[in-house]
């Protein structure tokens, strides 16, 4: 053969069945880079970092930071009326708490609202100590761009990604704990609260701390 042989066609760029997904980088690489709890909400309603509940999530439930809230409500993870509005404590459970805040004199628009999971673990389970831990990036950088005088934890789950492992409520509650630079109290999630009755010890618990939270959140607001 003579001449020069023509130059092979570069292949097309079409995915083939061997194109991989694009890198959707991990909550720990991501939240840290969060400006704004609008940034971390818009970016975090993306992650599918936990498989399951990624698929069988209807919404990712951030939470609520209203503008000057200065306490922080730390629950468990969405459930099924939270899954399907994408807003945290609807229904009984956050009736139960609107009351509750309020007749401590709590003001709703100074208490910002996130769960440790932002999905909703299926059938209501608990969520795993890996989804936990997957997930506390999103939460951690939450509590960094609010900078709370005072959190508050709900529930088992929720002391125990504050406190450790093994961390239980009754023996918790009562008394402030140090967390991360500021002050920190453990409470009865108000789903507990509903299945005991609103005679039952979880609720009188629940109502007793909270209004102990608002007197410590007035001392911690004099000294900020
Ligand atoms: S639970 Fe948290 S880490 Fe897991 S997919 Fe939902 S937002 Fe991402």
């Amino acid at each position: 053969m003579t001449g020069q042989q023509p130059l092979p066609l570069p292949l097309p760029l079409v995915p083939g069945p061997l194109a991989q997904a694009p890198v959707v980088p991990a909550p720990v690489e991501l939240a840290p880079t969060m400006d704004s709890w609008s940034d971390l909400v818009e970016t975090v309603t993306g992650c599918v970092a936990c498989a399951e509940l990624a698929a069988g999530r209807t919404h990712v439930v951030p939470g609520v930071y209203p503008d000057g809230a200065d306490v922080l409500l730390i629950g468990e993870a969405p459930g099924a009326q939270e899954d399907a509005s994408g807003v945290p404590f609807v229904g009984k459970a956050g009736q139960v708490l609107d009351a509750l805040l309020g007749a401590a004199g709590l003001a709703r628009d100074r208490v910002a609202v996130a769960n440790v999971l932002k999905c909703r673990p299926p059938g209501n389970r608990k969520p795993k100590r890996s989804e936990m831990a997957t997930c506390t990036p999103w939460l951690d950088r939450q509590l960094e761009l609010i900078d709370p005088v005072l959190v508050i934890t709900l529930g088992g789950t929720a002391a125990e990604w504050a406190l450790g492992s093994g961390t239980k409520i009754s023996a918790a509650r009562g008394a402030p704990h140090q967390f991360r630079g500021r002050s920190l109290l453990v409470t009865y999630h108000p789903s507990a609260a509903i299945r005991f009755g609103p005679n039952g010890a979880p609720m009188r618990a629940l109502r007793d701390d909270l209004a102990s939270a608002a007197e410590l959140v007035d001392r911690l607001r004099a000294r900020r």
